[in-house]
């Protein structure tokens, strides 16, 4: 591939790598309401849109205000014979602990808690931190890693989803809290899209545009800038170390992977959820639970939780075992349509939680002990592990190997 030079000494025009596909190629300076996508696999690159410093910290300190109601006070509430139960964030991971799985109990803690509030102490300790000469790499290598595991909004979903299921039992109202919690939702899902992390890298730690042979640049995975390692091997902007190709990406994927299916295993075989009716006892597996709520009328609700829990999990398993097998058979047939795939279970993998939080809310409202309750079922931390290990199987992945394949095939074909 030709890649002409940078003329113009005004012009902000830079090299920059593709992160996913590694394609070189020049970028251009962008406009406010313009983004940038890889002309080769189409990756998003960088897009033009940020809020200014000062009102990401008005939203990481209204987020902080908002936190205590949010987490602490009752989100729905049920009239259960003829007293009120309430359900809080804080009480449903409190009940998974004492019910001997602090395991489960950390997974849902640190998506639903740990993660929006470590997104706003961060923005307010970059706020900070730059005005005190403070180093400000580790929190913004953690910034971009944060994004997926805000599940804020997937925990509201699954409030929902709890509601319509405790309907078949009890009275159903909304809690006092709610109003704080959805304005928490809001404001994170805000924060997020217009955090722009390029922009605040280019502020804190601006990099001249390196001079030099351009097909000897790197792209650093961490943050994403192009330009000449240091004498150590690491990126000139954040200090991460940069190698030509991940060490051991495929080794960790392939374990992550190998695990993640068998536990899928028993994650889909054991109950995840029993109820204790009157006496008898009920136990659901995933796909039962799925069938139950499309039986008593609740289609589109079975759908969600259909999608979350059984479809998007092995769709993703699949793909990434298609793209492994490429990578080791050097192999690119239907390249773009499986990547594309990749990226549209990625971003829809987190949904996958759902589940696990329903169960939080529901074992905090259905607490009657022998006339109703709720318990958490083995499969619970087998389905949560899977989940998490598929999410780290993708991100240990380096996809510029599939490209790699993707080169050596179509160079095969134009000799
Ligand atoms: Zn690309
Ligand atoms: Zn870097």
């Amino acid at each position: 591939m030709k890649i002409h030079a940078i003329t113009g000494s005004g012009s902000k025009a830079r090299y920059q790598r593709c992160c996913e596909c590694d394609l070189l190629f020049i970028l251009p300076p962008l406009t406010k309401n313009q983004a940038a996508y890889c002309p080769r696999c189409h990756a998003k690159i960088v897009h033009g849109h940020d809020w200014p410093m000062s009102r990401l910290t008005a939203m990481a300190v209204t987020m902080l205000l908002l936190m205590p109601f949010a987490f602490t006070g009752p989100l729905i509430s049920i009239r259960l014979l003829d007293t009120r139960i309430n359900a809080s964030l804080l009480e449903g991971i409190w009940q998974i602990n004492s019910q001997g799985d602090p395991i489960t109990a950390s997974m849902v803690a640190f998506c639903t808690l740990g993660a929006p509030l470590t997104l706003a102490l961060s923005l307010l300790y970059l706020r900070f931190g730059h005005r005190y000469g403070m180093n400000l790499r580790p929190v913004l290598l953690m910034l971009e890693r944060l994004k997926e595991w805000v599940m804020l909004d997937i925990y509201l979903i699954g409030m929902a989803v709890a509601a319509i299921k405790v309907k078949e039992y009890a009275d159903v109202q909304a809690g006092s809290a709610l109003i704080a919690y959805l304005l928490l939702t809001l404001l994170s899902i805000l924060t997020l899209t217009h955090t722009n992390l390029e922009q605040l890298w280019e502020r804190y730690y601006p990099q001249e545009q390196p001079v030099g042979q351009p097909e000897a640049m790197h792209v650093c995975l961490a943050c994403r800038f192009t330009g000449y390692p240091n004498e150590h091997r690491q990126c000139p902007r954040c200090r991460a170390p940069i190698s030509h190709r991940q060490p051991y990406s495929l080794q960790q994927t392939w374990a992550a992977l190998l695990a993640a299916i068998i536990l899928l295993i028993p994650a889909n075989l054991l109950p995840i959820s029993i109820i204790y009716a009157s006496g008898a006892r009920i136990d659901d597996t995933i796909f039962s639970g799925v069938v139950s709520l499309a039986t008593s009328g609740n289609a589109p609700v079975a759908a969600i939780v259909f999608i979350a829990s059984i479809l998007v999990p092995f769709t993703k398993i699949t793909v990434l075992l298609t793209l492994l097998f490429g990578i080791h058979f050097k192999t690119s047939h239907s390249l773009k349509t499986r990547i594309r795939l990749l990226r549209l279970v990625t971003w829809i993998g987190r949904w996958s939680m759902l589940d696990l939080f329903v169960i939080a809310l529901m074992m905090s409202l259905v607490n009657r002990d022998q006339l109703l309750s709720f318990t958490m079922g083995p499969a619970a931390f087998y389905f949560g592990s899977a989940v998490i290990l598929t999410l780290l199987a993708v991100k240990w992945l380096d996809s510029r190997l599939i490209w790699d394949a993707y080169a050596t095939e179509n160079a095969k074909y134009t000799d």
